[in-house]
């Protein structure tokens, strides 16, 4: 027998939060099972039945695993690894925990990239013949999740299936804690695949093809770095199609934009069947998947949204500190989600933008109402999973009530939203804003003020619901009066002063009686329990209000849970609706967020125009301003399709990346929607943004720094448009000074004559300056300095021209190099200036040097080899200075 099991050793190594599982087979020795006792067997088979799941059993009130798999969990989880004896005195390795208490321990292994089957007892263990009826009801897994406390509240949890075709995978993505689905094709390339995959950040990967996954889709997932698994069954075109009409009653697909999009439609159909066969998911909640292509939104490939720390800090990968973070004014964890929506898929069509630029507008003119709107907002809770969580029978009575909550402040909301004068995009949204009055009477007719989280136990259901239950919980409490009364009365007909009326939940109701009154009891009471000093009796009397009112109380609680579960299913069958409300309110919060920002930070309007055109007047970079507080220093921008090439220039730390990102995220800002931080920004539409920034940041990838650089650089000069913004910092970097001059000036002139897109490039090369000479789009920056006698004071201020050397001995002297070493440095630069002057001067003799130079640096480049030196294209070391020491030592 062949089992496959997960390869736990290649787990996890030097990887963040997010782990992999890569899944491998493994073979079991063929005498594995023999002799092993039934629970053992059934357990193995049950594992079978589920591959690349780690399996916990329930054995009573314990969760447990054996074997390999409980080897796992105790590594992973730090539990105790015991054995059990499984059979003919052989022992397997188990680890358990208290079903009570297993919620965090799956928390920790589906972080850590496992998917956990639990195999719970389906028959009463009293009533089974021989071994106990076990199977898997759930399967829990990354990308599935619901329950509230494993999921991030702003951000989405995507489960992403790649479909191979012949030339184009399928890829569709759903978020079922949310009800988002969406599906688009894209080229069968690597990058591509990675590309959009990454725009979803899924948590889990399902791969499918004709013969299972090839190592396209395996290398893509593995690259997306998402629990990995490989679809049990591949639809073919036609199957995926009647899969998804039968799903979402549909009579064709025509509607999704998903027609004639065949490899979009099997992956979102294997997306679909993934979640109801293997991870049991009966109930699916999703919308119908929507069709996409890439054309829609402005394009930021996974290096500029790093690069631009749109969602995360390439530091930590936090969002504190990233765009996101800083511009997050969003009032519910559905606008957190939407806002992160927006921002890494900005639009394309000029009036889509300038709509939702005209409803910032009209908040901004109305700020009482803005404010109230936002403080509606925050009494909002996640719909959007609310909703989810009543579809798969998750819910208990306190979502429902925060359901309630949530409509029932709609009404006010929606006279707010009607106050604001703004165009067709706030209409749309207010008709979005459906209060769903009957929903909301519904609900507050149901629940009850403050439910139990035990859907067993009643209290769940207000009075006059239901009229049943009324009866019921009067005749429980009319029991209930009799039985009180009951001891006064006993007290007068017995004359015993000291005789009680108890309720305890072995003998229930009963009347107590001490030693010392024993003689005056009653006939017809009668013994029922004899403590140390008293005994206790019931009565028939007793004994019938008694069943009356138990009676009652269990039927109270069953239909009390009947009633909760209709009134769930109720609410489930609006979760279209619902979900069209939430998207409503989740775009009305991220543009208040918008305004909010605009007025708090004093962010402008940006002009979209045709032309192609960037123009900003005193910008700012939004995340680098926050952390200056108020010491940012704006700077002006002008870029069109002629003046297309910037090429600037300035020492270390000056501010040239800080000036070419806040470029970028302006033009991304605006293209959101949302205001931006300049003084004054007159935008044409830009399709895609590209950067390639920096290199140090780029080493966790394996490959050598230079490569990263040029394959990004290639990327760039072949997917760039005249629309497009590229900016480019100090590429060249990563190789040997001269190649890297070399290829940064091959790059920037077939920028400026080929792809002619508008494009900043910072250097450090002040070679680079001359360029602006031969070509006529090209214009040089330098970031200002004040220079006093030996101290620099960097001003942050672009201004046209370019810098004549580089204060790298400045930079040197602020880090606390010894002053020798300065002073060193100062003599060795001097001199090679010197040997340029006389370079310039003496063309023939030049040359000549040059190749003396070129020499030293393949010196130098043996010596890096041999390990003597460190590598060059160290920040902060100056190019020529390097092949000047060379040249000076030779
Ligand atoms: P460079 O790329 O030239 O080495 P950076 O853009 O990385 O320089 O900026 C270095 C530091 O200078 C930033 O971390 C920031 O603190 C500061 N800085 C940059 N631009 C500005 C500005 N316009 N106003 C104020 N401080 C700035
Ligand atoms: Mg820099």
């Amino acid at each position: 027998m062949r089992l496959k099991s997960p390869d736990f050793g290649q787990e996890n190594k030097g990887k963040g939060s997010r782990g992999r599982r890569v899944e491998t087979t493994c073979a079991m020795a063929p005498d594995f099972l023999e002799n092993l006792t039934p629970l053992f067997l059934q357990y193995y088979e049950l594992k079978e039945a589920h591959p690349g799941c780690l399996l916990l059993m329930q054995c009573g009130d314990f969760y447990e695993a054996y074997g390999e798999d409980a080897e796992v969990f105790a590594r992973e989880l730090e539990i105790v690894l015991t054995s059990k004896e499984a059979g003919k005195g052989r022992r397997l390795a188990m680890a358990g925990v208290p079903i009570q208490a297993v919620d965090p321990y799956l928390r920790g292994l589906i972080a850590r990239g496992y998917r956990v089957a639990l195999a719970d007892q389906t028959e009463d263990p009293r009533q089974a013949k021989g071994l106990v009826r076990r199977e898997v009801v759930r399967v829990v897994t990354a990308g599935t999740l619901l329950d509230p406390r494993m999921l991030d509240e702003k951000s989405h949890n995507f489960l992403v299936c790649l479909a191979r075709g012949r030339e184009e995978v399928g890829l569709a993505a759903a978020d079922i804690s949310t009800g988002d689905f969406l599906a688009t094709e894209v080229v069968a390339d690597l990058e591509r695949l990675v590309e959009e995959g990454a725009r979803f950040q899924p948590s889990e990967v399902i791969l499918a093809g004709p013969s299972g996954a090839d190592t396209l889709l395996r290398e893509a997932a593995h690259r997306l770095e998402g629990a990995c698994v490989e679809a049990p069954e591949y639809p073919t075109a036609r199957e995926a199609e009647e899969i998804l009409c039968r799903e979402f009653a549909l009579g064709s697909l025509r509607g999704l934009d998903l027609h004639g999009r065949p490899m979009a439609t099997v992956a979102a159909a294997a997306l679909l069947r993934y979640l109801k066969t293997t991870t049991l998911r009966h109930e699916v909640s999703l919308e119908p998947p929507r069709g996409y292509t890439l054309a829609n939104h402005m394009i930021l490939d996974s290096t500029t949204r790093r690069n631009l720390e749109l969602t995360e800090t390439i530091l930590g990968r936090e969002r504190r500190g990233s765009l996101l973070g800083t511009i997050d004014r969003t009032c519910t964890s559905m606008g957190a989600r939407r806002l992160r929506d927006w921002m890494l898929r900005p639009l394309i069509e000029e009036d889509a933008v300038r709509a939702r630029h005209d409803v910032v507008a009209s908040m901004l003119r109305d700020p009482a109402c803005t404010s109230e709107i936002r403080r509606a907002l925050t009494r909002v809770l996640d719909i959007e999973r609310l909703v989810a969580r009543t579809v798969y029978g998750t819910a208990h009575a306190r979502d429902l009530l925060a359901l309630f909550q949530s409509l029932q402040g709609l009404p006010d909301l929606r006279i707010l939203v009607s106050r604001l004068q703004s165009g067709s995009l706030l209409e749309q949204i207010l008709e979005r804003l459906d209060p769903h009055d009957d929903l909301c009477r519904l609900l507050s007719d149901a629940l009850a003020d403050d439910p139990p989280l035990s859907l067993r136990e009643g209290g769940l259901i207000r009075d006059g619901y239901s009229p049943e239950l009324d009866d019921l919980r009067r005749s429980r409490s009319e029991g209930r009066s009799w039985i009180s009364s009951l001891e006064e009365r006993e007290r007068e007909t017995t004359g015993i002063r000291s005789l009680k009326v108890g309720f305890n939940q072995v003998f229930g109701y009963y009347l107590e009686v001490t030693r010392a009154n024993l003689k005056s009891v009653p006939e017809h009471y009668v013994r029922k329990q004899t403590l140390a000093n008293a005994e206790r009796f019931f009565t028939s009397e007793l004994k019938e209000y008694e069943s009356k009112v138990l009676g009652a109380d269990d039927r109270i609680r069953e239909l009390e849970y009947d009633l909760f579960i209709t009134l769930r299913s109720q609410v489930a069958e609006r979760a279209a609706s619902l979900r069209l409300l939430a998207r409503g309110l989740s775009e009305l919060d991220v543009l208040a967020s918008f305004a909010e920002m605009a007025s708090d930070q004093d962010w402008v309007r940006p002009e979209i125009v045709e032309e192609n055109v960037l123009d900003l007047e005193a910008s700012r970079h939004p995340v680098v301003e926050a952390s200056r507080q108020g010491q940012f220093v704006p700077n002006d921008c002008y870029l069109d399709s002629e003046k297309r090439l910037i090429i600037l220039t300035g020492p270390n730390m000056s501010g040239k990346s800080t000036w070419l990102r806040q470029v970028a995220l302006v033009a991304i800002l605006a293209q959101m929607g949302a205001y931006v931080p300049a003084r004054r920004a007159r935008l044409g539409i830009t399709d895609r943004v590209f950067t390639r920034v920096g290199a140090s940041d780029d080493l966790h990838l394996g490959q050598s720094t230079f490569m990263v650089e040029m394959s990004e650089t290639a990327n760039i000069v072949n997917h760039a448009t005249p629309r497009s913004l590229v900016v480019l910092d100090e590429i060249g970097r990563g190789t040997s000074t001269f190649d890297g001059l070399a290829i940064a000036r091959a790059v920037a002139e077939y920028m400026h004559d080929k792809v002619r897109a508008r494009t900043l490039f910072a250097t450090h090369f002040h070679e680079m300056t001359r360029l602006e000479r031969n070509l006529s789009g090209c214009r040089n920056f330098r970031v200002a300095v004040r220079e006093n006698l030996d101290e620099v004071v960097f001003l942050h201020r672009i201004v046209p021209g370019g810098a004549d050397r580089s204060y790298g001995i400045y930079v040197a002297r602020l880090a606390g190099l010894p002053p020798e070493i300065l002073k060193r440095a100062q003599v060795l630069l001097r001199r090679m200036e010197g040997e340029s002057r006389r370079r310039h001067r003496e063309p023939t003799r030049a040359r000549g040097q040059q190749l003396g130079l070129f020499r030293a640096s393949e010196d130098l480049e043996e010596l890096v080899a041999e390990g003597e030196i460190p590598p060059p294209g160290e920040p902060g070391r100056e190019p020529a200075a390097e092949g000047a020491a060379r040249a000076d030592a030779s």
